[in-house]
């Protein structure tokens, strides 16, 4: 039976979070501000949470940086070793932790599945890359080696917490960086349940310490901090430009996972039953707080009204509902804000003259309450609507029609973003070919399944530098050449 720390005593109570982590430890923050905690699905305060100070943030850096000789210099088995024994402690409270972020989140059963269990299988993924990895070679006449480069600090988003606090510690574990995170704060509870499980893998002291704050101040802290040799952040394309350019006074090493806008264009060749289905998968994923979600959905134009019935009659199976109803596809969203975000868009796409075939404003009928907004698929959208070219990062879905397969390349493209594009088409080498010419850090061919080991990242505006693999690894490591 594994110890509980600060843990959660019963679902009915308030969960009060007032500690960090720091050199292997729970601390108190030393902050005196506290942000609410919310159920997304019923609107109820579920906890709160305290928001560090620059003081906490300085104490998690020192500790970072203290254990930062010896564990640089850890072994490649001791670190296979480390990514194995976290696999195994966050596997062994998959369940608390999808309870959590159904609760905090809201999450529908499909992406608390793959989120929960992914979360666990990402430090064997990155340990696979450890061992495949070239630490060593000879180049000419250099022996060219790549080592750890210091302190890593993280900054993640509240739409796959634990997904993207483990994605990005195994990294750091991976390369020997000791590393300090810095999550969103509005997920705080799975943010305590992880750090509870993480714990118990024994890490080195220092290794792994998480601040509880605001973006304004721990991450702005994080990101000038003079001992921090490296930023992977995970969020907005603005708070993104940000860190950049607050990175460049200390000339951090930066990764940016941003957002996107990402096109599934619908070859005249794809089954069209399969494609409407497809098209509401990836464009509804995770209630359409993604970054990878196809919301752009291109469709030849002779087939748009067939498609415009196909896609309306698959969403009979996309249920709006609590995470607590394992039916449900599409939950609410994380909060007020966002909901009132996605609100406005919705109201945009209407104004800018976009044709509402399912959905629009307000929640579904049978939802008097909880962040629940109605799934909207808007036709007859022209790219230049603001509609089609902003991430909305909610259940709404533009229809835009094509002529040929260059039209659809070219719409695709027509983008800031650059992040995941979708071809669905009967003929996979067809689809290949459309594909390469895409400019989009990954493209997903007929739905194919995720691919932990190849690079994660975007063009353009989505970012810079790339996640998971040896790519990921790459980017927390500095080449060094000696010559002889
Ligand atoms: P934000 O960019 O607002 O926040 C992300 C994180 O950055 C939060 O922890 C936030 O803290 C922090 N932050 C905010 N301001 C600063 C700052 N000035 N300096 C340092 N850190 C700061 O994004 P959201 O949380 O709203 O997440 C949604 C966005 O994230 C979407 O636009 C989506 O596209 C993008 N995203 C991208 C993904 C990708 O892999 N490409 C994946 C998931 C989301 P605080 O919570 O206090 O604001």
């Amino acid at each position: 039976m594994v110890q509980r720390i600060y843990a959660i005593s019963s679902k009915a109570d308030m969960q009060i979070i007032t500690t960090n982590y720091i050199d292997g430890d729970f601390r108190k923050s030393s902050g005196t501000s506290e942000a609410p905690l919310y159920n997304p699905a019923t609107e109820q305060q579920i906890g709160t949470v305290r928001l560090s100070t620059f003081d906490d943030v300085d104490a998690a850096v020192s500790a970072a940086k203290a254990s930062y000789p010896s564990f640089s210099a850890t072994s490649i088995e001791e670190r296979v070793d480390m990514l194995g024994r976290l696999a195994e402690a966050v596997a062994a409270r998959s369940e608390p932790l999808a309870t959590a972020m159904r609760e905090e989140y809201g999450a529908p059963s499909g992406f608390v599945s793959f989120s929960a269990e992914r979360a666990g299988t990402v430090f064997l993924d990155m340990a696979r890359a450890v061992i495949d990895y070239p630490w060593r070679q000879t180049i000419g006449s250099a022996e060219v080696e790549m080592r750890p480069l210091g302190v890593a600090a993280a900054i993640t988003p509240w739409n796959s917490n634990i997904g993207f606090i483990c994605a990005k510690l195994a990294t750091a574990v991976a390369a020997g960086s000791p590393i300090v995170i810095k999550p969103s704060e509005m997920s705080a509870i799975q943010t305590q349940l992880l750090l509870e499980a993480l714990h118990q893998a024994g890490l080195p002291r220092g290794v792994l310490n998480v601040v509880n704050g605001d973006g304004q101040t721990c991450g702005s802290a994080l990101t000038a901090h003079p001992d921090v040799a490296k930023i992977s952040f995970t969020g907005s394309t603005a708070t993104g430009r940000a860190i950049l350019r607050a990175a460049a006074d200390t000339m951090k090493r930066v990764t940016l996972e941003l957002g996107g806008k990402g096109a599934q264009i619908i070859l005249d060749d794809a089954d069209l039953d399969r494609a409407a289905e497809q098209a509401l998968t990836s464009g509804f994923m995770n209630s359409g707080q993604a970054c990878i979600a196809g919301t752009r959905v291109l469709i030849p134009s002779r087939l748009k009204f067939a498609f415009e019935q196909k896609l309306a009659g698959a969403l009979s199976s996309y249920p709006v509902g609590p995470a607590s109803d394992p039916a449900a596809r599409i939950g609410p969203m994380v909060s007020q804000k966002q909901w009132e975000r996605v609100q406005s868009y919705i109201a945009l796409g209407i104004e800018e003259g976009a044709r509402v075939i399912a959905g629009g404003l307000g929640r579904p009928d049978e939802l008097d309450r909880g962040w629940f907004v109605r799934p909207t698929v808007f036709s007859d959208v022209d790219n230049g609507m603001r509609v089609a070219r902003e991430e909305i990062f909610g259940p709404v879905l533009c229809i835009l029609s094509y002529e040929d397969d260059d039209d659809a390349v070219r719409i695709a493209n027509d983008t800031s973003y650059g992040l995941q594009n979708y071809v669905l088409s009967g003929d996979v080498e067809r689809a290949r070919k459309v594909a390469r010419q895409l400019d989009s850090g990954r493209v997903v061919i007929n739905g194919a399944p995720h691919e932990p080991m190849a690079p994660f990242g975007g063009f353009r505006q989505s970012g810079m530098g790339r996640e998971y693999g040896a790519f990921g690894l790459t980017s927390f490591l500095e080449p060094r050449a000696i010559l002889t």
